[in-house]
């Protein structure tokens, strides 16, 4: 009895800390790819959690360390140092993501292109480098999708000339992210957002409420001008607040106009929602480019995909799925 009685007070300590142990919501962040990575899981098992957790991350080194172009070593820059000299053998899941941004071009009549990198390389936002003119004006030619030539047989690429460089930087983020939400998936996970840098997938809703997802204002950093409530979609946003520099009175930003080799004017951020991130991804930039008209009138051609623009004076532009009552995709501006 006296035993019992010492061990009571220890039962009820142990008892407290079981619940949470089961049961609960588990996130980590780290800066992966450039940007970074964020993982919110509901699971009920905390060990189990922690471990999918790190799987993502490890998935999305994996993917970094594959299509960086920043990494002398990656398959993505192999293509680029040979892909003039000879078709490069490639990983099929290298040659799969080339498809499907090539699809995006066709889709998106060039303003989505993987190519734009050919005078995109010239630019370094943090150091304030941009090209003269003259350079501007060799590389150009570098820059179209129709240069890719993919063998699906024997899965390698080849570039049509000199001068061709790729970059998997629109897409390769909400590929990321996609992967990520499948592994979570595997793990029996139902409830989880996965989040690199401006891409973020949603699985399940945040246990019987929405997720709320904040459109920031393009000019002003930690302020956000609308929310979104979201469940089981993809959303992504593409600013030119993001990576850029300003010189003389212009801002030169990571967006680049293929046709031009020039940052896109006349709009600061595009959000596209839809039902998976390399969609999303791919299309938050396209519409960057195509401008507010074209750029809407592609994404209301489309199923289930949204927009919200905000242009060069700061006026918010809306897909029609979202200005409909009762659509399913509620928006309300932040009252704060
Ligand atoms: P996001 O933030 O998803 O819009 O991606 C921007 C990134 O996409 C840039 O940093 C570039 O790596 C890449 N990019 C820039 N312009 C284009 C373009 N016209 N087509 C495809 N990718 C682009
Ligand atoms: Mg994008």
């Amino acid at each position: 009895m006296v035993f019992l009685q010492r061990l009571y007070p220890l039962f009820l300590i142990l008892l407290n800390f079981i619940p949470t142990a089961y049961a609960e919501w588990l996130s980590d962040k780290q800066a992966i790819m450039g940007t970074d990575v964020r993982v919110e899981v509901w699971h009920e098992e905390v060990g189990e959690g922690r471990v999918a957790i790190e799987a993502v991350m490890a998935e999305m080194r994996r993917i970094d360390r594959l299509m960086s172009p920043y990494l002398n070593e990656s398959e993505l820059s192999n293509i680029n140092r040979h892909g003039a000299d000879a078709p490069v053998p490639i990983s099929g899941e290298l040659f799969d993501l080339i498809a499907r941004s090539v699809a995006f071009s066709e889709m998106t009549h060039g303003a989505f292109d993987i190519t734009f990198a050919s005078v995109g390389h010239l630019y370094n936002y943090r150091r304030k480098i941009k090209p003269s003119e003259g350079m501007l004006q060799a590389a150009l030619p570098g820059i179209d999708y129709r240069h890719l030539l993919l063998s699906k047989g024997s899965n390698t690429i080849k570039f049509a000339k000199p001068g061709i460089r790729i970059d998997l930087g629109g897409i390769a983020k909400g590929y990321a992210v996609d992967r990520s939400i499948a592994i979570l998936q595997r793990w029996g996970i139902r409830h989880a957002l996965v989040t690199a840098g401006g891409d973020s997938r949603l699985l399940g809703d945040k246990k019987g409420r929405p997720w709320m997802v904040g459109i920031r204002d393009p000019r002003s950093e930690g302020k956000v001008i609308a929310m979104i409530s979201l469940v089981g979609t993809s959303i992504s946003t593409s600013g030119d607040y993001e990576r850029y520099f300003e010189t003389g009175g212009k801002r030169y930003h990571h967006i680049i106009n293929p046709r031009s080799g020039r940052s896109v004017n006349g709009i600061r951020s595009v959000t596209v929602i839809g039902p998976d991130a390399t969609t999303t991804d791919a299309l938050s930039t396209s519409v960057f480019v195509m401008g507010v008209k074209k750029g809407m009138q592609l994404v209301d051609s489309l199923p289930r995909i949204d927009a919200v623009i905000i242009d060069a004076q700061g006026r918010m532009h809306y897909s029609a799925g979202l200005l409909q009552p009762g659509s399913g995709q509620p928006i309300r501006p932040k009252m704060d």
